[in-house]
């Protein structure tokens, strides 16, 4: 039997870090058993669906090296109409559902004031189909529903628990739950790996799949993803798009390591491995059932040690899109013309040692292509305290006089101008590097002037002294 697994993602935003997660896995595991990974689009919810959304999908999972044309499809579930009606069709004509005309008022008329599923009123009715009228399964009033679940063991449902769910809405239209049941099935789904959200649903659909005469898959659900205070990843509180992610500047391979450890890590005490170990090691079966943390700081702290992997050459390639803007990253401060590369690329290995996400090149560098500094008004204030203008027209003179404008001879002067004043070297770069990058912190301060040049430190001292009293 080969092993088939999809991902089945709902093209209703922007692409989720743990659906990303989720792919990840199912894409492991076809490729360790051989098997095929199949990318179904549901986009059955016309009113929330996007064609945006899913071109988003595919290109985050693009990014993340499920590569376009290295699996089946993608399917959309709207192209697979026929057949969830089909099924819908075959279940009524075995009697495995019927057809029911109650509103939930109606119900809750019956069985009180809480509403705590559907009373089986029309059950034996025998409803022909019509305008308004759901079609339900009929879920067996004994034995239970036992799933084979690779993280979760043998969970067990009580089938007089399950109520007599709806599979086709009252104007026909099959509901999700069949239709996804329909399409793992037309496309010979062995293994369905999905977020623990769908566990609720998986007795129901097990149902499904045992009344329309075909061996159930064997079902995984990984944990879900929390944040720091446990609360289920949400869009709307939580940084969740894999795109957003990107845009910031982490690398792919950091995020899909780091999104390879929600829930399960690699032999030996290591978390950062290559692929390889990742793609030889994950097993489905030690997945920890338990919610896992989406830790931002980590995932920071990874993508940093991934930049500093990276060859200089890489590294620099790596930080265009942020030295330019693309459609979606914001241009830097500097205009085109006014980048130099070859200052940037002088300047590059100090920043790589230094960044966590590749979006913070910009405010390290921008002092090298700006005509004048971005002068941080708060850095501003702490720097220039009390000497500092005499500090700064004391360096100017030194610096005048040096012969020649290398790090090293910068150090030893601005060094021994503080010394006279009584000032250790750190109090005495405060002032210049505020006067020449504007800021407080940033990569080291000699050799960032000396890839500035004699003449622009010079007249970016000159003009912050001027400024000071
Ligand atoms: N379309 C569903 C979702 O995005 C996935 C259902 C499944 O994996 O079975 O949540």
């Amino acid at each position: 039997m080969t092993v088939r697994v999809r991902f089945a993602p709902s093209p209703t935003g922007m692409f989720h870090v743990g659906g990303a997660r989720s792919a990840l896995q199912n894409w492991i595991y076809a490729k360790q058993q051989g098997g095929v990974f199949v990318l179904r689009i549901e986009d059955t919810d016309a009113a929330r669906n996007k064609p945006e959304w899913t071109e988003g999908i595919l290109s985050a999972l693009d990014w993340i090296g499920i590569e376009r044309g290295g699996y089946e499809g993608p399917y959309f579930q709207s192209q697979n109409a026929g057949e969830h009606r089909a099924a819908a069709q075959r279940l009524h004509d075995a009697g495995r559902a019927y057809f029911c005309d109650c509103t939930r008022e109606d119900v809750q008329a019956r069985t009180g004031s809480q509403y705590t599923g559907y009373d089986g009123f029309c059950r034996d009715r025998g409803l022909e189909a019509g305008e308004g009228r759901a079609l339900r399964f009929r879920t067996p009033d004994e034995g239970v529903t036992v799933v084979v679940d690779l993280v979760r063991g043998e969970p067990t449902f009580e089938n007089k628990l399950i109520e007599d769910f709806v599979i086709a809405r009252g104007d026909g239209s099959p509901v999700f739950l069949l239709a996804n049941v329909v399409d793992d099935m037309t496309m010979g789904i062995t293994h369905v790996i999905r977020a623990e959200e769908h566990l609720p649903n998986t007795p129901k659909q097990q149902l499904l799949w045992d009344a329309l005469g075909v061996k159930p898959p064997i079902w995984a659900h990984v944990p879900v993803v929390v944040n720091e205070k446990r609360q289920k990843l949400s869009k709307r509180r939580d940084k969740v798009a894999l795109e957003a992610y990107k845009d910031e500047g982490y690398l792919a391979g950091a995020m899909r390591n780091y999104l390879m450890l929600l829930g399960w890590a690699p032999s030996g005490d290591r978390e950062i491995v290559p692929w390889s170990v990742i793609e030889d090691e994950f097993r489905l079966d030690e997945v920890n059932p338990s919610p896992a943390f989406f830790d931002e700081k980590k995932l920071r702290a990874f993508n940093g040690e991934y930049i500093r992997a990276l060859g200089v050459d890489e590294f620099v390639a790596a930080c265009q899109p942020w030295l330019t803007g693309t459609d979606t990253i914001a241009p830097p401060p500097w205009q085109p013309e006014e980048f130099d590369a070859e200052a940037f690329a002088a300047v590059a290995p100090l920043a790589q040692t230094r960044i966590a996400v590749l979006s913070e090149i910009v405010p390290n560098v921008d002092f090298l292509f700006l005509a004048a500094p971005l002068i941080d008004e708060a850095a501003w204030a702490k720097a220039m305290k009390e000497g500092a203008a005499d500090l700064l027209a004391a360096a100017v003179a030194a610096f005048e006089a040096l012969a020649t404008w290398d790090a090293e001879s910068l150090k030893s002067t601005l060094e021994a101008v503080g010394a006279e004043r009584g000032l250790k070297l750190g109090k005495a770069q405060a002032p210049v590097r505020v006067a020449v990058t504007g800021r407080t912190v940033g990569l080291p301060l000699f050799e960032s002037l000396e890839v500035l040049g004699r003449e622009r430190t010079l007249s970016r001292l000159r003009a912050a002294r001027v400024r000071l009293p």
